[in-house]
């Protein structure tokens, strides 16, 4: 938790005054449980949040959130009525879903999201009247209006102008929207990396949806700017050590007896599993810390368990801990080398840490 209110100081204070964090909370808070993160960003002062889903809107809401929620996928009418009981302002994914929002005939908060180029969600930034025409609906109060960089993690020439060019198609609409006394509204564009390489852009706004950075954690390895920015690790990912035993040279260990002895070894079984996250592809590849010495997975990764050679390791019992991701006596495993390792991003591994893992707020 002092990590997390570090992160969330240091971004504030790469961003203006005006400009404020609104922290991606979706995917269970990207594996770090929304509801313990959300009371914490809530007691720092955070107000505005966002997620994927009214589901995720209306748990959020449960917890005790109070400020305004933002969902950034799409909602099927059915569920509109979720959008008024909880008080959850919706994204406008395109303009028929803005028809099917405003068919809806109660006050509705939303956020007109513009596709700017990645052509994922959002109306088209040239179809002005389309975007124009929802201030038309009677029953959509219009609170924001945003879009979404798809190459502002990238370093190339090519990627930065991209995310210029996104920034200019954005501006654009809003100084058409401007011109045609459309006000009350607040813009906003960045994600982590849009405030990390927020020189690429030239505008402020009043939000910064941020996700990744916020738990401390970049997507992948960048040394540059672990060396620029401190951010610090919100989540540490640990199991323990059940079992311990000694293996004889040729034989073999775990499903399909995948991995073999060629010596004496020792071999320990740890109580966490593809089930809750940890990737099956890390099979005979991922790494742990176990008594501040770093061990390889061993053999195949099952649902519920997996086994680490700790012949190098003195005194292993039932009971030790196994850090996959965090510190363990001087060294240190980051959530980006176990991403890089298993061929993802930590967004990835993160957001899929399972439920059955037990949260333990520090
Ligand atoms: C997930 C998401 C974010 C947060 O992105 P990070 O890179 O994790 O900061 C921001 N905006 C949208 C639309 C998203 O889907």
């Amino acid at each position: 938790m002092n990590n997390l209110r570090h992160n969330v100081k240091l971004f504030q204070s790469l961003l203006p005054k005006e400009c404020a964090l609104m922290p991606a909370v979706k995917a269970n808070a990207y594996g770090h449980g929304a509801e313990e993160i959300g009371k914490e960003l809530q007691k720092l002062g955070i107000r505005d949040y966002c997620v994927a889903s009214a589901e995720e809107g209306a748990r959020l809401r449960r917890s005790g959130i109070h400020g305004q929620i933002l969902i950034l996928g799409y909602t099927h009418p059915k569920d509109f009525e979720l959008l008024s009981a909880y008080r959850l302002t919706q994204t406008v994914v395109d303009c028929d879903y803005g028809k099917e929002l405003e068919a809806y005939g109660k006050k509705l908060f939303v956020h007109a999201g513009l596709d700017t180029g990645m052509h994922r969600l959002g109306i088209p930034c040239e179809d002005y009247s389309g975007i124009r025409s929802l201030w038309d609906c009677k029953h959509l109060q219009i609170t924001g209006v945003y879009t979404h960089l798809c190459t502002s993690d990238g370093e190339s020439e090519e990627e930065k102008s991209y995310m210029k060019l996104q920034e200019m198609r954005f501006q654009k609409v809003l100084n058409r929207l401007y011109k045609d006394g459309k006000r009350g509204f607040s813009p906003h564009i960045q994600g982590s990396y849009g405030v990390l390489y927020r020189n690429n852009l030239t505008a402020s706004y009043a939000f910064a949806r941020v996700g990744i950075g916020l738990y401390g954690v970049l997507s992948e390895c960048s040394e540059i700017l672990r060396q620029k920015y401190d951010l610090k690790p919100v989540l540490s990912l640990k199991a323990r050590i059940e079992c311990v035993r000694r293996l004889e040279p040729g034989e073999g260990a775990g499903y399909g007896l995948s991995w073999r002895t060629d010596s004496v070894r020792m071999l320990a079984a740890v109580s966490i599993g593809y089930a809750d996250g940890f990737p099956r592809s890390l099979s005979n590849k991922g790494h742990a810390l176990v008594r501040g010495r770093k061990v390889p997975v061993v053999g195949r990764i099952c649902m519920d368990q997996l086994l680490l050679d700790v012949t190098e390791v003195e005194n292993v019992s039932p009971g030790d801990e196994a850090v996959f991701i965090g510190t363990s006596g001087k060294l240190t495993l980051r959530a980006e080398e176990l991403a890089q390792e298993a061929g993802t991003i930590s967004n990835e591994i993160l957001s899929r840490l399972g439920e059955r893992l037990v949260r333990v707020p520090v």
